[in-house]
């Protein structure tokens, strides 16, 4: 049974939920997402091996194992794609990752004959059937990784944005104050993201859809437009990566003492 907090969306035959949260220990907080649609499902970002045996049996409960049709990787992160190989040997569903990255998935460790099932999305997105309808695997490249997809669901207006807005150490599940959730996000964007540029490049591809929720691989979700709306404008502005690092590139004179 899923806790009315993780279910993102439902309208009877379409379901957002966000399962259960596995992980702990020096693991990095993770947000594993799942949508539905007319009993076929899409596991969004299903994360290392330690979470892996309690997802399968939270999955087998919900549509059952078989009926796992996609399993989507945002990027080649550990956080996001050390488990692959379990997820490949237990289920039939194909794996979506950039293109960039079908190379190096291997390296999780993926047995000789599951590695067809890896299939790489071009730069461009693509869009893909779920159940009966449709969901647009959306370009966000170097948001941070240089070859890195999002998941933009029609019927929720749910936006699964990866790494972008992801928040740490907040005690919330969906952020209520905007300006006060700043603190917890700003971190990993201005470091994590290579320049503004390609944040504004993102933020105009939104504006353009319909989105009430950004649901981030880390942290808190943001439901409800004028939230939405606050973190894009907040975003298009955020000076990060190159554009305020530069001095970093110089001869080091501190001791390393471990
Ligand atoms: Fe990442």
């Amino acid at each position: 049974m899923v806790s009315e907090e993780r279910v993102v969306f439902d309208n009877g035959t379409h379901q957002n939920i966000l399962l259960e949260d596995y992980g702990h220990g020096e693991m990095v907080q993770s947000n594993v997402h799942f949508i539905v649609d007319s009993g076929e499902g899409i596991l969004l970002d299903p994360g290392g091996h330690k979470v892996f045996k309690h997802l399968v049996s939270e999955i087998g409960g919900l549509i059952g194992l078989d009926n796992l049709k996609y399993i989507f990787l945002s990027h080649q992160d550990p956080d996001i794609v050390a488990g692959i190989n379990g997820w490949l040997m237990t289920t039939k569903a194909t794996a979506l990752s950039s293109v960039l990255w079908t190379r190096f998935i291997p390296h999780f460790g993926v047995d000789k004959f599951a590695v067809s099932r890896i299939k790489g999305i071009p730069d461009e997105g693509a869009v893909i059937t779920l159940g009966s309808t449709e969901l647009y695997i959306l370009p966000a490249h170097f948001l941070h990784a240089p070859g890195n997809l999002q998941i933009y669901d029609p019927v929720s207006k749910v936006l699964y944005s990866g790494d972008i807005g992801a928040s740490l150490g907040q005690d919330y599940v969906y952020v209520e104050d905007f300006e006060n959730h700043v603190q917890y996000m700003e971190g990993f964007h201005k470091r994590y993201i290579p320049t503004n540029k390609v944040l504004k490049a993102w933020v105009k591809m939104v504006r353009e859809l319909d989105v009430e929720t950004i649901a981030p691989q880390h942290g808190a979700i943001m439901k409800g437009k004028e939230i939405v709306n606050s973190f894009l404008d907040w975003l298009e502005n955020l000076p990060c990566g190159i554009d305020i690092m530069e001095e970093a590139y110089r001869k080091p004179t501190k001791k390393f003492e471990g």
